[in-house]
């Protein structure tokens, strides 16, 4: 298991109080997990609820942890995003040592499996198409009705499941059912396909295969040849519980896992289906899977978010039975909280308005060594330059000040951040814009020395002009306007939730040289503004691209609170 701290050694849910029962009754030696992705689309914060879970119990009762590729349909599968899940695993510090598994490494098992199932007259070949077997089944209140094929001989079922898998029959022509109970009230129980034909090659077994096992078959028995012991999975999965068991029994399973349901991460605000992630990357909607907007692990990766932040996240909002609609504030506040102890400080303006403190003599530069950071003095400090003409935020000036407005005004005073308390004598404009300030700094105030008698409240942000270095900043808003895009309307496009504004690109922002040293992917905190992380994609150290990770403060808890009044 990987050096990461865990901290969620207490967490008493559910399962894992169910776990530490199956230990003190001996039930179970060690403990056995998976992490079971179908390798069609990229991990989301979703499935790392499910990775925290699974690594994170088998780590905490010393037991060990499955990685495992559910890539049963080779339809939708592609090698490509193997890798990616691979990495974002990895990423988020979890390692599977030697248990790198798929579900194809069982098909010759499986296939076993399956015969064993036609010899104990508990599976039998279908002839009918999926439309008539969907005719068959019957609805919630009917109970379904039996196949003429139902009732094949064992030899005749054992000859057509061999002529399946010889290739000898079309795509749709015959399916491998399990007879249990076509009257059973949970249709999952009513004669569920096991193997279908698919004269199409999988990414791993090439043409090795033209019949295909389904995934409930799949999943149990896959878990069974691991040594699961307990198969954690969401709630949708509780209905094909009855049969995940049923299956285990009648075969000779080597052991008989027990799958345990949780309830499924929903953020407000974001889609997490895999097929909805598709569609965005596909139509373009977004700029692809990593998009810093996306709630996939490669997206919040890049839009700066800390693996440690999203484990937080994970133990923060547990693991229980009941719906589970997250605040995004929730995730946002994890970020920050991680950001804070290891982000260094920056400063940087992200719209510029020019300064000259006329005071200050032409040719000089001075170098200040601010901490990059207020709490960790390890990480050293920074070298600051500062001259006579700087940039400050336009939003740190007021013409017409309100009242207690602490930045700069004219006739005002403010303290640069780390440098000296300057005032403001003069605005200059062009075409009624306002283009410069002239001030004057006070030399007795310079960082550091405490000025008898001056009392300054606002502290601003800056940079020197000349030091400065240009950056292209990313704000980041969230990517749905709804609370749960295409929910309220089931005719609606969840696409028509989309947020217009979810990014603002401001280019022509300055930031002081010490970002010159950043590297891809790393976080910094501009203070006063926000954490934001170097683009792993466009930046260059000649042109650098930040996105904004997340905001200093949640500023949408206010809003929020601003639209719905009663909240
Ligand atoms: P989606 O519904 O997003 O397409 P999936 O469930 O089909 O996802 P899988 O690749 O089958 O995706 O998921 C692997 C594991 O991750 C499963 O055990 C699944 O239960 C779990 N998982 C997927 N989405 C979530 C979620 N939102 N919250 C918690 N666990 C999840
Ligand atoms: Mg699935």
């Amino acid at each position: 298991m990987s050096d990461i701290e865990f901290s969620h050694k207490s967490a008493t849910d559910f399962i894992r109080k169910i776990i530490r029962e199956d230990l003190a009754s001996g039930k179970h030696q060690q403990i056995v997990t998976r992490f079971p992705p179908e390798p069609n689309g990229h991990l989301h914060i979703g499935h790392a609820k499910s990775i925290h879970l699974n690594f994170g119990v088998a780590n905490e009762f010393d037991g060990y942890c499955f990685m495992r590729f559910d890539d049963t349909n080779p339809v939708k599968e592609d090698e490509q995003y193997v890798e990616g899940i691979l990495n974002d695993v990895r990423w988020l510090g979890y390692d599977w040592g030697e248990r790198l598994t798929h579900a194809s490494d069982y098909f010759e098992r499986l296939y076993e499996f399956a015969e064993e199932m036609i010899q104990k007259g508990k599976a039998y070949v279908e002839s009918l198409n999926a439309e008539e077997i969907r005719e068959l089944r019957g609805t919630l209140t009917e109970p379904g009705k039996d196949s003429p094929y139902r009732v094949r001989s064992v030899e005749e079922n054992m000859t057509l499941f061999r002529k399946m898998r010889g290739g000898e029959f079309e795509d749709g022509s015959h399916v491998l059912r399990a007879k249990i109970d076509m009257s059973s009230p949970n249709i999952n129980l009513r004669d569920p396909v096991l193997y279908r034909i698919r004269k199409v090659s999988h990414q791993r077994t090439a043409n090795q295969w033209c019949v295909y096992p389904l995934y409930d078959f799949t999943h149990g028995l896959s878990d069974a040849l691991e040594g699961v012991t307990h198969s954690l999975c969401t709630l949708e999965f509780e209905d094909h519980r009855p049969l995940y068991n049923w299956i285990l029994e009648e075969v000779s399973a080597p052991c008989l896992p027990r799958q345990i349901e949780f309830s499924r991460l929903n953020l407000r605000y974001s889609v997490l289906s895999k097929r909805r992630l598709i569609q965005l990357v596909e139509e373009e909607h977004v700029e692809g899977w990593d998009d810093p907007r996306m709630l996939t692990l490669s997206g919040l990766r890049r839009r700066g978010y800390p693996a440690a932040a999203i484990r937080l996240f994970c133990e923060r909002i547990g693991i229980s039975k009941s719906e589970n609609n997250i605040e995004m504030n929730v995730l946002e506040d994890c970020a920050r909280e991680e950001l804070d102890k290891t982000a260094p400080r920056v400063m940087a303006v992200l719209r510029p308005l020019k300064v000259v403190i006329t005071d200050y003599p032409k040719n000089e530069t001075e170098e200040f060594e601010p901490a990059r950071h207020p709490k960790n003095p390890e990480m050293g400090t920074r070298t600051l330059p500062f001259s006579r003409e700087i940039y400050i935020d336009r939003d740190d000036f007021r013409e017409d000040p309100p009242p207690k407005y602490f930045r700069l005004a004219p006739g005002k005073e403010v303290r640069l951040r780390f440098a000296y308390v300057i005032r403001c004598n003069e605005v200059i404009y062009e075409n009624g814009k306002i283009i410069e300030l002239r001030c004057t700094y006070d030399k007795a105030t310079r960082s550091g020395v405490k000025a008898e008698g001056r009392k300054v409240k606002g502290i601003i942000h800056w940079v020197s002009i000349q030091h400065s270095v240009s950056a292209e900043v990313r704000l980041y808003d969230r990517l749905f306007a709804a609370p749960y895009p295409g929910r309220d309307d089931p005719e609606r496009d969840f696409l028509k939730d989309l947020n217009p504004e979810s990014v603002e690109i401001i280019s022509k922002c300055k930031v002081e040289p010490a970002l010159l040293e950043a590297k891809p992917e790393d976080v910094f905190q501009f203070e006063r503004v926000g954490y934001f992380c170097v683009d792993s994609k466009k930046s260059r150290p000649e042109a650098l691209v930040f996105n904004r990770t997340v905001t200093l403060r949640d500023t949408w808890a206010k809003l929020e609170q601003e639209k719905n009044p009663q909240n």
